[in-house]
């Protein structure tokens, strides 16, 4: 293909740094695919695990698990590991990998376009050289599930004049000793830091909208003894790491067949509820309404102590607006409003899941956006990785492969393995062009939907970020993980359209 002047030609560009996007630059290089290059918007690796700093984070996935399968850790600190410690984490397999040199970073990509004569890509990125211009033959987004910051929509909300910020954008030049903090949200993210906030601020209000179930964290460090076993003794951190990860699938039924086994869960909740808070009112006032596990099941031993806390205040009358100084609620039984004033105010209110922000920017065939086609009828990918209408692409962590119960890494690798398959099958048979057919993608669809129906995420009397606006789950798998591994254990291409490379062909002709 002849070169455009400011364009520049790549094989595979992959969107993220994360673990996805790290994975795949990995295993691509491995696999002697070597014409990559790695845009990420952030200044370094690591993903999420590089942008949530607020106080508290740590992983709700144990630590042996939490960790690629061809890069086992033995230094963790601790079961579960802290979000530092899993940053550096990456930071070193990246840098052992030897992909960093494609790794280009502070450098968001505007928007993909497909171009159907040139069976490519076209990709443009801002950095701090200005825009520039890619020519891809595949695109794999590693660009997260839970990446996009969704600010609450409360009336007022931008007339406060205090400090603001949302839990994954933690602004540390803001000193919270001794002032009147707020958090709304009581969520994976808020159960983490609300606890840390405590030790610190004057006094704290928590708006909780929905309570959900915690249920007690077995946390412990490491020892010295344990982690010299994991480094010199072979096998041994490989056999913690399967006991965890069957651990862990045993408890899928409950999730997607047999909801009502969740009352041992639901036991364990009210039982750490107990042991937590002492005013039997406030005790009422988190303990949710709806089967655990509809919403994700939350682990915590320090969430209920921080609620029962002198200096906090759950709220749970519904938020009516935010003024300069302010949060007003009313209470729906009387119409009483109470205004408490707020000096800093964290909204931990999670991410835009099922309406992906990349999806706007990906123009597949017939010049319509991922979000346009997914927008009529909610996300849909084959195998959750490849999509109709946008060839060569790959999205890694897409519709239906997030998980309630596990470690996405396990899922990650099992897309990148189908990524590397598909990269090796096009380059031995010629093809330019792979895109699964409408037929395919519906019937995996079809099928995910009829599993789905049983689930406690659709029976579990919740709301959740799981379902879109259609009432579907199209966020996780409905379950066990080795069975996704499974599908995807080989690239299918009998369940794709293809097509050859013109310009090969067209050169063949020249010099024929
Ligand atoms: P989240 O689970 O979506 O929680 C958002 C919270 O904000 C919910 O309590 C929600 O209430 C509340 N909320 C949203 N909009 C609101 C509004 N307008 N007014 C009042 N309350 C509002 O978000 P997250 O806590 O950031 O966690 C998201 C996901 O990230 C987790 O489920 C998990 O997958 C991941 N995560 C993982 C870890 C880990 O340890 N591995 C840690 C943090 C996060 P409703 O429940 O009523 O909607």
């Amino acid at each position: 293909m002849s070169a455009t002047p400011g364009r520049s030609n790549v094989d595979h560009l992959i969107v993220g740094a994360g673990f996805a996007g790290l994975a795949a630059a990995i295993k691509l290089d491995e696999a002697g695919e070597r014409d990559f290059v790695v845009i990420e918007k952030d200044s370094d690796v690591g993903g999420t695990w590089h942008i949530n700093t607020y106080p508290g984070a740590e992983c709700d996935v144990p630590s042996q698990l939490y960790s690629y399968s061809f890069a086992l850790n033995p230094h963790w600190s601790k079961v579960y590991s802290p979000q530092q410690e899993i940053w550096a984490y990456t930071r070193k397999v990246a840098e052992e990998s030897g992909t960093l040199d494609r790794f280009v970073f502070d450098t968001a990509v505007l928007d993909a376009r497909w171009e159907e004569g040139l069976q490519r890509w076209i990709v443009r990125t801002e950095g701090p050289d200005g825009v520039q211009e890619y020519a891809a033959r595949t695109i794999i987004s590693g660009s997260g599930g839970l990446s996009e910051p969704r600010l609450p929509e409360i009336e007022g909300i931008e007339d406060f004049q205090g400090a603001i910020f949302h839990s994954a954008r933690w602004d540390h030049d803001v000193d919270l000793a001794g002032k009147r903090v707020a958090v709304i949200g009581t969520g994976a993210s808020a159960i983490q830091l609300v606890p840390e906030l405590q030790r610190v601020v004057g006094h704290m209000d928590v708006y909780q909208r929905t309570p959900n179930w915690v249920i007690p964290r077995n946390e412990r460090s490491f020892s010295a003894l344990e982690r010299t076993v994991f480094e010199k003794v072979p096998g041994a951190q490989r056999a913690l790491r399967s006991l965890v990860y069957a651990t862990l699938e045993a408890r899928v039924p409950a999730f997607a067949r047999f909801p009502q086994l969740m009352r041992a869960v639901e036991l364990q909740g009210r039982r750490n509820i107990a042991k937590g808070i002492r005013d039997p009112e406030l005790r009422a006032k988190v303990t949710p309404d709806y089967r655990a596990g509809c919403k994700r099941i939350l682990i915590s031993n320090r969430w209920y102590p921080a609620l029962d806390a002198d200096n906090v205040d759950l709220v749970t009358e519904p938020i009516t607006k935010i003024t300069g100084d302010a949060i007003v609620t009313t209470d729906p039984a009387t119409g009483a409003t109470v205004e408490r004033p707020v000096d800093v105010l964290v909204v931990a209110t999670g991410f835009y899941v099922t309406e992906p922000p990349i999806a706007q920017h990906i123009t597949g065939r017939a010049g319509r956006t991922l979000a346009d086609v997914w927008d009529d009828g909610g996300m849909a990918a084959y195998k959750g990785t490849t999509i109709h209408g946008f060839p060569n692409l790959f999205q890694i962590v897409g519709p239906n492969t997030a998980l309630g119960h596990s470690s996405m890494i396990f899922i990650i690798e099992s897309q990148v393995r189908y990524v590397v398959e598909a990269a090796k099958a096009m380059r031995r048979a010629g093809l330019a062009v792979i895109e699964p057919t409408q037929a395919a993608q519906d019937a995996w669809t079809a099928e995910i939907r009829r599993r789905m129906r049983p689930t406690v995420w659709q029976t579990g009397g919740c709301a959740s970020w799981y379902l879109d606006k259609f009432g579907n789950n199209t966020t996780l798998w409905p379950g066990q993980t080795f069975t996704f591994r499974h599908h995807l254990s080989r690239f299918d291409v009998d369940k794709y359209d293809v097509e050859a490379d013109h310009h090969s062909t067209q050169r063949e002709a020249v010099n024929a």
